[in-house]
């Protein structure tokens, strides 16, 4: 203002407009820096709101001990498989448990076993299971031929696709014991697992239940065995108490593609 008093008219106008303009200059760059100061703010405190939210729901909801491998586990996923099946009324009383849980397993059938039960193998097929092979009558494929192994291996798979009109693409090696080459030269995959409570070494259902409930994380693969009574009950109530923990059960294809 002073220094609009000491100039002339001309000078004076002149002077008000600039001053006017800085200052509103001023005014806008002084609005913009609040602005984007509050905003930056906010954007944090959402940021470790969220956080925290996140890590509330799996440590204490869920008590999912693979929860950090969350980027590479999608999910919470897990399989659960069965091997040395089908079994007549065990394995259709595992299938009825499965149904009405809405839950997709992983079968790996005996070739001979499959041929004695085809009505389950096709049930279990026509459920949306996933069917592997466990050779053709439970071998070790290391201690024998190159020939009879590829002969167990073939033999398992024809005796499957017979029933289901599809060709297994993967094979859970008895006791684990492969050739990568062997198994290879057929195009099948090997699939082993990660968590294994010994079933068929006990008919404690709720020992097996602890076991597996108590060890498993994001992106394991249960091993059971679905010619046990206990087997089933207590893959029965892993499922339950694994979904309540907000677990999701696929078949091993997709753990096994993540
Ligand atoms: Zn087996």
């Amino acid at each position: 203002m002073d220094v609009i008093r000491n100039g002339d008219l001309d000078g004076k106008r002149f002077r008000y407009r600039i001053a006017v303009i800085v200052i509103g200059i001023i005014v806008l760059i002084i609005f913009s820096l609040i602005e984007s100061l509050s905003g930056k703010a906010q954007g944090v405190d959402e940021n470790q709101g969220e956080d925290v939210t996140d890590m509330t729901d799996v440590s204490e909801d869920y008590d999912i001990s693979g929860a950090s491998d969350r980027n590479i586990c999608y999910e919470n996923r897990i399989a659960i498989t069965f091997d040395d099946g089908p079994k007549g009324k065990i394995t259709e009383e595992l299938l009825d448990g499965l149904e009405e849980r809405g839950v997709k397993a992983t079968f790996f059938l005996i070739g001979e076993s499959a041929e004695k039960y085809p009505e389950v193998v096709k049930r279990m097929y026509d459920a949306g299971h996933l069917i592997g092979s466990h050779t053709y009558s439970h071998v070790k494929l290391c201690d024998m031929s190159t020939e009879n192994a590829l002969e167990e291996i073939k033999k398992a798979n024809s005796a499957i696709e017979g029933i289901t009109g599809v060709r297994p693409k993967y094979i859970r090696p008895p006791y684990g014991m492969y050739s990568e080459q062997l198994l290879m030269s057929v195009n099948t995959t090997p699939v082993l697992w990660t968590v294994d409570p010994n079933d068929w070494n006990t008919t404690n259902a709720g020992a097996v239940v602890k076991k597996v409930v108590s060890k498993v994380k994001c992106g394991d693969i249960i091993l059971l065995h679905d010619i046990y009574p206990s087997s089933v009950a207590a893959a029965l109530e892993i499922i339950d108490q694994l979904k309540a923990k907000g677990y999701i059960f696929v078949t091993v294809d997709q753990i096994l593609l993540d």
